[in-house]
């Protein structure tokens, strides 16, 4: 077996066309659940789902989120009843004494529904009412997320990172934001001083997925401050991965990013946005994929390929100097 650590993009590209090299029934996903929210009552987990999408064959690959062509009737007059009601439709909190009540997977994350200032098709929503549903009749987010994969007729072991809520939260000139607010609120503008894993202090990784940290671990192209920050915060999971066979691929080219915050992200909490950087930030890495054109020096072994990924031909390739690099770790 061999397990992949998730956030939203790059690791699903590497997926996309990972099967000859990394069949789906001897792979397992980790996905992020930092980036989830509660949006309106429904938990949405938008790196899980990407996943559960690509799988289940229903992903809309121009985003890498949500589901391909789905209809929008009820985000539409979500908007339209703001909107004519005179309710901003930007993030809206749920009160500070909300924020901790109710459903405790979804503890500081919490957003009312007015206005919906996340996309959320109507076939995603039936997602989330679906995971949300089956949380409240008593079974785990793993669990309901097991349920959905099979839903979706999904091979892959798909878990989250924890059971357990962990949020996270911007810490900007502006106040403290969620990550969505930050990322799809105000499309990543807003200074970042510093980032917090709320949670993941007390939060525990289940006891699949040190499970299957005991196997080799393949951290595909990643966000390592939003997307593998908030599973290293775990505790236990720095220990796993110092013991077991860790390939990272990287998200730059030296210090050029393919596309998203992590440069930004780095910068802000105080690391170099450069492979180099990420390199320095996974001290448990034992070999790295980089780009045929990053030059990087690392003291570990690398297998280099052109790694920028368009289509599932170039993500087999990159799959291929993975388990390249599995080899020489
Ligand atoms: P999310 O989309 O914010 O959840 O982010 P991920 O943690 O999945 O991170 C995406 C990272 O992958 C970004 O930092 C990108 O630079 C990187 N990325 C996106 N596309 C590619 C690609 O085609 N090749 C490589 N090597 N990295 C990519």
């Amino acid at each position: 077996m061999v397990t992949f650590l998730a956030g939203g993009t790059g690791t699903p590209k590497l997926l996309s066309g990972a099967d000859d090299v990394f069949p789906p029934a001897e792979t397992v996903v980790v996905g992020n659940t930092g980036d989830d929210v509660e949006l309106g009552g429904l938990l949405v987990c938008p790196d899980v789902d990407t996943v559960l999408f690509l799988d289940g064959g229903v992903l809309d690959r121009e985003t890498w989120w949500g589901i391909d062509g789905d209809s929008t009737a009820t985000h539409d007059e979500l908007k339209r009843l703001a909107d004519a009601a005179g309710l901003a439709a930007e993030p809206r909190y749920l009160p500070p004494e909300r924020q901790t009540a109710g459903r405790e997977i979804a503890r500081w994350r919490r957003f009312s529904g007015v206005g919906e200032f996340m996309l959320i098709g109507d076939r995603d929503r039936a997602v989330h009412l679906t995971r949300t549903s089956l949380i409240d009749e008593g079974r785990t987010l793993t669990e309901a997320i097991e349920r959905l994969a099979a839903a979706f007729g999904v091979e892959r072991t798909v878990l989250p990172m924890s059971d357990d809520p962990v949020a996270t939260l911007l810490h900007t000139p502006d106040g403290t934001m969620h990550f969505q607010e930050f990322w799809v609120g105000r499309g990543g503008e807003p200074t970042v001083e510093d980032v917090e894993f709320r949670g993941a202090a007390t939060a525990e990784p289940t006891d699949a997925v040190l499970t299957a940290l005991s196997d080799r671990v393949v951290i595909g192209p990643s966000n390592p401050v939003t997307s593998i920050g908030p599973f290293r915060a775990l505790p236990g999971v720095e220990r796993a991965l110092e013991s077991t066979t860790v390939v990272a691929v990287s998200p730059f080219v030296e210090d050029r990013v393919f596309s998203g915050p992590a440069a930004k992200l780095m910068r802000a909490t105080g690391q170099e946005a450069s492979t180099a950087g990420v390199a320095d930030a996974y001290p448990f890495a034992d070999a790295f994929v980089l780009d045929e054109d990053d030059g990087t020096r690392l003291d570990c072994p690398v297998v280099r390929t052109d790694t920028r990924m368009d289509d599932e031909a170039d993500a087999a390739r990159v799959a291929r100097a993975v388990a390249e690099a599995l080899e020489v770790a």
